[in-house]
């Protein structure tokens, strides 16, 4: 018999999720707004704190998207965006006909070099364009270096889109992620730290940026008695069903943060002794990463095998793995837009491996883990 999946990173449901749908339900408030989407901001504005405004949405997609279009982000503009990252957070600059211009990681926290960012602004507006904004990444759930990304985005007046899709309930220097941006987005897809089945939000700083915000989510519409536009609209507002499990799974993010700090600890006990295994963690105690992703790089010479030979290792013993973000630059669909930096993320991508982090894995998948992961490095 095949064990059950271990998988990456599952839905955990905390318990309350259901009663918010079913009073959904009873009064049927079945429909993109309601008290489940005012409560579900509520919840969010008062756990990121720093007088945030949230304006909960369809996804974290649809966020960038409008946090772009906040920003003024148009036809012909440039954007910069960090490489080592998933497609979502380039995708939108696409959508509005501006051109991504992608930038290195540093080793540190894997995301947005400082040095090659400022690199990129010098040699763009040198060429003619001054950059519309900056998107930084806290990948996995690592906050960038948020004072040096921040002091360059401040020096060359660029506003700072912050995605922070994997990393709700990291912080840095005890301010929490998702507040650092001119406008910050969050995730609560399947897969993310908490999850509303799908759904997203941007964070911004004035009550004037997030109705904005809402009322493009909304389509646009004009106050009037018949359906009136003066400007182009998106249907991107959060469901009030789905708000509702958000405000369910909010009551158990603080929990699930530790678990999967909890999962980061198992790994980082189990690795201590493996040589040419490094794992992925806080480069000091400026940083609280989420851990919503362990992820570990490879060192084939010392280890004798290479990350893919782990990944397919693990899929035979029913465990789920994925390499590490496929950089945008070295992207089909991206390869031809301008590129700052070296070669930190591409070598990270090809000796990286993200391991199952769900916080709800049990002691006995552990222990499964472990045992499997015995026989490899054997
Ligand atoms: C998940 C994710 C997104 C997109 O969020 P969705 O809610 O899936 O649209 C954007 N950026 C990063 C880094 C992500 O991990």
């Amino acid at each position: 018999m095949t064990p059950t999946k271990i998988w990456l990173s599952s839905p955990h449901m905390g318990g309350n999720e259901q009663q918010y749908v079913k009073e959904a339900f009873e009064t049927n408030w079945v429909a993109p707004l309601g008290p489940n989407v005012n409560g579900f901001e509520k919840d969010l504005e008062l756990f990121l704190d720093d007088n945030v405004q949230v304006a909960a949405l369809s996804s974290g997609t649809a966020a960038i998207h409008l946090g772009l279009i906040l920003l003024g982000v148009g036809q012909g503009d440039e954007v910069i965006c960090q490489s080592f990252t998933f497609s979502a957070s380039a995708n939108p600059i696409c959508y509005l006909g501006a051109t991504p211009v992608f930038v290195d990681s540093e080793p540190d926290t894997w995301n947005i070099c400082p040095i090659a960012l400022e690199e990129a602004i010098q040699d763009r507006m040198a060429k003619g364009k001054k950059p519309k904004a900056i998107i930084g990444v806290h990948l996995y759930g690592m906050p960038f270096k948020v004072d040096e990304i921040k002091a360059v985005a401040d020096r060359y007046q660029i506003p700072l889109l912050e995605d922070s899709a994997e990393a709700l309930g990291s912080h840095y220097k005890g301010k929490k992620c998702g507040t650092f941006g001119v406008l910050s987005v969050l995730s609560f897809n399947g897969n993310k730290i908490i999850t509303t089945s799908g759904g997203g939000a941007l964070v911004s700083h004035s009550s004037a940026m997030k109705d904005k915000a809402v009322f493009l989510s909304t389509q646009a519409r004009d106050n009037a008695p018949h359906y009136q536009h003066s400007e182009i609209g998106y249907n991107y507002r959060m469901s009030n069903i789905c708000a509702g499990i958000g405000r369910g799974q909010m009551e158990v993010l603080e929990a699930h943060v530790n678990l999967r700090r909890a999962m980061h600890d198992f790994y980082t006990r189990y690795f201590a002794d493996k040589k040419g295994v490094t794992l992925f963690k806080e480069p000091n105690a400026d940083f609280f990463s989420n851990h919503w992703l362990t992820s570990i790089i490879i060192d084939p010479t010392i280890v004798g095998k290479t990350r893919e030979e782990l990944r397919l290792f693990l899929e035979q013993h029913n465990i789920e793995t994925r390499p590490l973000w496929k950089p945008m630059h070295l992207q089909p669909i991206f390869a031809k837009f301008p590129y700052y930096g070296g070669n930190v993320a591409e070598s990270l991508f090809e000796k990286g491996l993200c391991l199952p982090s769900g916080s709800n894995l049990t002691a006995i998948e552990r222990e499964r883990l472990a045992i499997a992961m015995d026989e490899f490095f054997l």
